[in-house]
């Protein structure tokens, strides 16, 4: 039988942080903390695989798991010296979740476990101070009642918000052991009233009650969402740690406090985190109570005045910045540290890598590389390639206007404007529109995942820099300003007031998360500098790449933007965005509307000037880079209006009567214009058009060339090919115009042509059209569109239920469908290549911009990815990790 409850403490452990598939994140990391010897109240957990079996038995733990637990928990007994349930010095527990991945705040937990009528005496005496024995069983029946018998929290916190002003106190610190004791007969009569039957006594039946809520908030709706847009697995499950409980809230030589070993937000070494005196566990992340600082430092530079740990605890938290140290050194990596002190004495609750920012995810692996804690490579692998993007977007121009209004925590960095909403179902609504929104909130809970991740940004009027909204923000990549206390939210009349301006539902609004500032309208944004730890990390990553990276750009704004990230060439030049400008748009329509090729060569001889100017102007960009163009692509209709005003302009630019117009129109009306008369079918039909774009190409490369001196390499595309007879006949034009040119003008200079594979028969074809062709370009959008027979264009109606329900694991046309889709690159590749050994291969879809479609790339062989400018980097980091992680 395999083992499932794992236990540790009391100076060894089970289990080891390499076990974090079976005893979740915060189950490995508590026993590899026991196992090095650090302080760590003694526990067991419950391994994840039972967490299925739970489920299985329709909710039930095993018999076996039953009796491992009760074994184990004679274990804690003993390294304790107390006995669970015992009327006279009772052990508590606390029985928590943990993942193989952390899910901040997704699932339940249950503090001071094992209190009842009796013990809550017994505490009283054992520990000398009643107030706090009555505080925990008060805390306990709440979250009981919250998380096991699934009462309404609001109940509880009603109770004591009236306890409070009954004895005119605001804190909860202020009400004594008698106001908690009374407390707690209201919250025993509210469980009676709700519940239907009085709160359990029995500390066992509590404790299978809470680990079987536990595993059953695995599934909870918020849990489910949190999976979903984490591509986190269902079939992982959780475990279930039960651990003896530690007190804060013990009086003012106790404490607790959440830690960073380093900034999350900006990636410096300094200690970073907040705690409370005299306080639980969640009262620091729930933001009810604003913490303090830590390090004095951190005090002095928010102007605040309540002591930070550093000078209210000095020797605890001496030990405390000893164990930071030792914790990075022994998992090579930012901690993510929960702690509490009881009665002067340090305790370690749990250790994580932790979450952070883009910006600080750079910055710590480039430091740790240099500190020679962790090597280059592994510094490559650190950073998230996706997460990049917080880096490339721009930030707030530092000269533009500001009308700020208030100011709260910078508590994740990046700037964002939108339309200020004041619920997550609204945010979600609008978000799915396509408007911008700002979600504010008096605070957030788990139950506003969805909302957080459809805004633009967050605010919030409570909350300190680990609250919940700080942690999801930043893990999302989300600006947020947390805790901006001037701010008053009325959601019945769906307004904001700060100070006496009033802001509505719909207002737009600026949050800068690096500086705290809230700003009324919408404020200028200015290009992210790439200098310094991204131009390092950029460069190790380049030592490790063996894809080469092009970009997918028509503009020579959008070359020299990509030229700077690090582009290699240009992988997709659709010209037919070139077609749009508007001192062409009327030729391009002349040409269209051309009755016979007669007319049509008339419009294209005035294309033609224009075209090669283009091309001359990448080709200068670009110098020294290959660049492919590919032919004309879409249908022609696309170039065309669609109503009798824009019939009636066509007619009086072109010259023809507005009837011709309208008929000829009609005649190009296509059903399915995806499937229809557009790629290379058009080159096939108007010769004359891809003539006239490769005489332009080779015209602009041969002026370019003797120009500058450089070698200009255009890579001619065709595109839609499905069979080998189109590309021959293309092919053969093209060499024609070649030979004519060069013919001309006496220079020739290298070119290759080739085709896009964007047709499952082109796939399955390759080795014939590998014949005349000398590089092959996954098209992968309309690959996609074709193999899947679903339509790029309005797919998004319902390929969400299709991922909701694992379909496809992701939206196919965001990464790679690689069973179907990537089959058929697959075979495009091996028989392309067998055809003729060296064929060139890249990639021009959306694809090449993803990492994991990158990573499937790697694996291919293929030589090349391409996407757009603002991707380079990320397909950088992307191409070195995967290289990095084929190699093992
Ligand atoms: C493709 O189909 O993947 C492609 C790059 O071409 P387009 O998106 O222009 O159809
Ligand atoms: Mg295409």
């Amino acid at each position: 039988m395999t083992k499932s409850v794992f236990r540790f403490g009391g100076g060894s452990a089970d289990g080891d942080a390499s076990q974090r598939d079976l005893l979740g994140g915060k189950g490995a990391n508590l026993a590899e903390m026991a196992g090095i010897g650090l302080p760590v109240p003694p526990g067991l957990t419950i391994a994840t695989s039972v967490c299925a079996a739970f489920y299985d038995a329709g909710g039930k733990l095993p018999d076996d798991v039953k009796a491992d637990t009760l074994a184990a928990l004679a274990h804690v007994e003993q390294v304790t010296g107390k006995t669970f349930g015992d009327a006279a010095d009772p052990l508590l527990v606390s029985v928590r979740s943990g993942a193989r991945v952390s899910m901040p705040g997704m699932m339940d937990t249950v503090l001071n476990l094992g209190l009842n009528d009796v013990t809550v005496e017994g505490l009283a005496r054992a520990s000398g101070n009643p107030r706090f024995a009555w505080d925990s069983y008060r805390r306990f029946i709440q979250m009981y009642g919250d998380v096991v018998l699934e009462l309404d929290h609001y109940l509880f916190e009603d109770a004591l918000e009236i306890a409070k002003e009954d004895r005119g106190v605001t804190l909860d610190t202020e009400l004594t052991a008698e106001d908690l004791q009374g407390l707690v007969a209201r919250y025993k009569a509210i469980v009676a009233e709700n519940w239907g039957d009085a709160f359990p006594q029995d500390p066992h039946e509590q404790l299978w009650g809470a680990i079987g809520a536990v595993f059953g908030s695995w599934r909870s709706d918020r849990a489910r969402t949190y999976r979903r847009l984490n591509d986190i697995p269902e079939s992982w499950g959780t475990a279930v740690t039960v651990q003896a409980m530690v007190f804060g809230n013990r009086g003012d030589t106790s404490a607790t406090g959440v830690a960073f070993t380093r900034d999350p937000a900006n990636g410096e070494r300094v200690t970073y985190g907040e705690y409370l005196i005299n306080a639980q566990g969640e009262d620091v992340v729930a933001g009810i109570r604003t913490p303090q600082y830590l390090t004095k430092a951190a005090r002095e530079r928010a102007g605040a005045r309540a002591a930070s740990m550093e000078e209210a605890m000095p020797v605890v938290f001496a030990e405390l910045a000893k164990v930071f140290a030792l914790l990075e050194t022994h998992y090579r990596d930012m901690q993510d540290i929960e702690f509490t002190v009881e009665d002067g004495r340090l305790w370690m609750l749990q250790t994580r890598s932790g979450k952070r920012t883009a910006k600080a995810a750079l910055k710590i692996a480039v430091d740790m590389a240099s500190e020679g804690l962790i090597t280059e490579a592994e510094a490559v692998l650190r950073v998230e390639a996706g997460a990049l993007d917080q880096l490339l977007h721009p930030t707030l121009d530092p000269h533009a206007p500001r009308d700020v209004i208030t100011r709260g925590l910078p508590a994740s960095p990046g700037a964002a404007s939108g339309a200020v909403v004041f619920d997550s179902d609204t945010a979600e609504a609008r978000a799915k529109m396509g408007d911008a929104v700002i979600l504010v909130r008096t605070e957030t809970s788990p139950e506003d995942i969805h909302g957080m991740h459809a805004a633009r940004g967050i605010l919030t009027a409570r909350g300190g820099m680990t609250s919940h909204a700080a942690v999801v923000a930043r893990g999302m990549g989300r600006p947020c300003v947390s805790g901006a206390g001037s701010i008053s939210i009325d959601l019945t009349a769906r307004t904001m007031r700060v100070g006496n301006r009033m802001i509505g539902e719909g207002d737009r609004i600026t949050l800068d998360g690096t500086t705290g500032e809230v700003m009324v309208g919408e404020v200028a944004t200015v290009e992210p500098e790439l200098a310094g730890d991204f131009g390092l990390l950029m460069e190790w990553a380049d030592k490790h790449r063996r894809l080469k990276v092009r970009t997918n750009a028509e503009t020579p704004a959008d070359c020299r933007t990509a030229r700077g990230f690090g582009a290699e060439g240009i992988g997709l030049c659709r010209t037919e965005h070139m077609f749009f400008e508007p001192s062409r748009i009327t030729s391009v329509r002349r040409m269209i509307l051309a009755e016979d090729g007669a007319g049509r060569a008339s419009a294209l001889a005035e294309l033609l000037p224009e075209q090669r100017a283009d091309f001359a102007r990448i080709f200068r960009e670009m110098a020294g880079l290959p660049v492919t163009i590919r032919l004309l692509d879409p249908p022609l209709h696309e170039f065309l209006p669609h109503d009798e005003a824009g019939f009636a302009d066509v007619a009086e630019a072109t010259g023809l009567s507005v009837g011709t117009v309208r008929r000829r129109i009609a005649e190009l009306h296509e059903f399915n214009p995806m499937l229809g008369h557009r790629g290379c079918r058009l080159g096939i039909t108007y010769p004359e058009i891809y003539a006239m774009q490769a005489r332009a190409i080779f015209e602009a490369a041969v002026a370019v060339a003797k120009d500058t001196g450089e070698a200009v390499v255009p890579e001619v595309m065709v595109p839609l090919v499905a069979t080998a007879r189109e590309l021959e006949i293309t092919k053969a034009a093209i060499d024609a115009e070649a030979r004519a040119v060069f013919a001309e003008t006496g220079r020739t200079l290298d070119y290759m042509v080739g085709t896009m594979i964007e047709l499952p028969r082109a796939a399955l074809r390759a080795a014939e059209i590998a014949e005349f062709a000398e590089f092959f370009s996954f098209g992968t959008n309309d690959l996609t569109q074709t193999a899947l027979g679903i339509s790029r264009d309005d797919a998004s109606r319902f390929l969400g239920v299709y991922v909701e329900q694992g379909i496809y694991p992701r939206d196919p046309f965001v990464g790679i469908d690689e069973e179907g889709v990537g089959e058929l690159v697959q075979i495009a590749t091996d028989r392309g290549r067998a055809a003729r050994p060296g064929l060139k291969l890249g990639i021009c879809g959306e694809h090449g911009g993803d990492p994991a479609s990158i990573a499937f790339c790697e694996r291919l062989g293929l030589d090349y990815v391409s996407c757009s400018p603002y991707r380079v980097p990320i397909a950088r980091l992307a191409a070195a990790q995967a290289a990095l992680r084929a190699k093992g």
